[in-house]
């Protein structure tokens, strides 16, 4: 569903058109981390940042742009896609002379997006993209993304269950806002629910 109608000022929407367009040329295929994802985590932001009371076009925008350069990281030809995606965006929004007080707002929230490294978000729109992003790896999305992420490196059924049990189920306990920590309880039901029935199947239980 698409989230975007809470926005209504005809400029900031152009200019967040013209964002997705950009955004979406770094994508050359879907996957785990494809534009579907990114979509996603806009969706998601909107929903949130609606609740929290953010500042929707910055929040858009860093929404956009937070994966711009993850195909970049997993080709191998950049160290980290938070930091390179955050210099592709600076450039990105000056070039459109986007005032720069939101371009640092928006290019914080990048930096800041991936909760295993960098800088801790500081801003209520930092803080919900990477509510977001971590939102996304659980539920029913998550779920599909672990096992999709399972078959593009040849991974068993047993090692997928296991990065469950290691990952995705802490996820609920690295929430900033309270509408994300609402969402990710949620969402760390349903997961849990089906780890625990895939677990009993695959001794053969049920
Ligand atoms: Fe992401």
């Amino acid at each position: 569903m698409e989230r975007l109608e809470t926005i209504t000022d005809p400029k900031s929407l152009e200019l967040i058109e013209r964002t997705r367009e950009f955004a979406r040329s770094f994508f050359e295929r879907e996957g785990t981390h494809g534009f579907s994802h990114v979509e996603r985590v806009l969706n998601l932001c909107i929903n949130i940042g609606r609740k929290e009371g953010a500042d929707l076009e910055v929040l858009a925008l860093a929404a956009l742009l937070h994966d711009v350069a993850r195909p970049l990281e997993s080709a191998g030809k950049v160290e980290d896609h938070a930091v390179e995606g955050a210099r592709i965006a600076r450039r990105f929004l000056r070039g459109l002379g986007y005032p720069e007080e939101k371009v640092e707002a928006v290019v914080h929230a990048i930096e800041s997006h991936r909760f295993s490294r960098g800088p801790e978000p500081k801003t209520l729109e930092a803080k919900i993209l990477s509510d977001a992003d971590k939102l996304d790896a659980m539920g029913a999305v998550g779920i599909a993304r672990v096992f999709m992420y399972s078959g593009e490196h040849g991974r068993s059924i047993e090692d997928s269950i296991k990065h469950f049990r290691e990952k995705i189920l802490k996820l609920k306990d690295l929430m900033y806002t309270e509408t994300g920590r609402r969402l990710a309880e949620e969402r760390h039901r349903f997961t849990r629910e089906f780890i625990e029935r895939m677990e009993r199947e695959m001794v053969g239980e049920v």
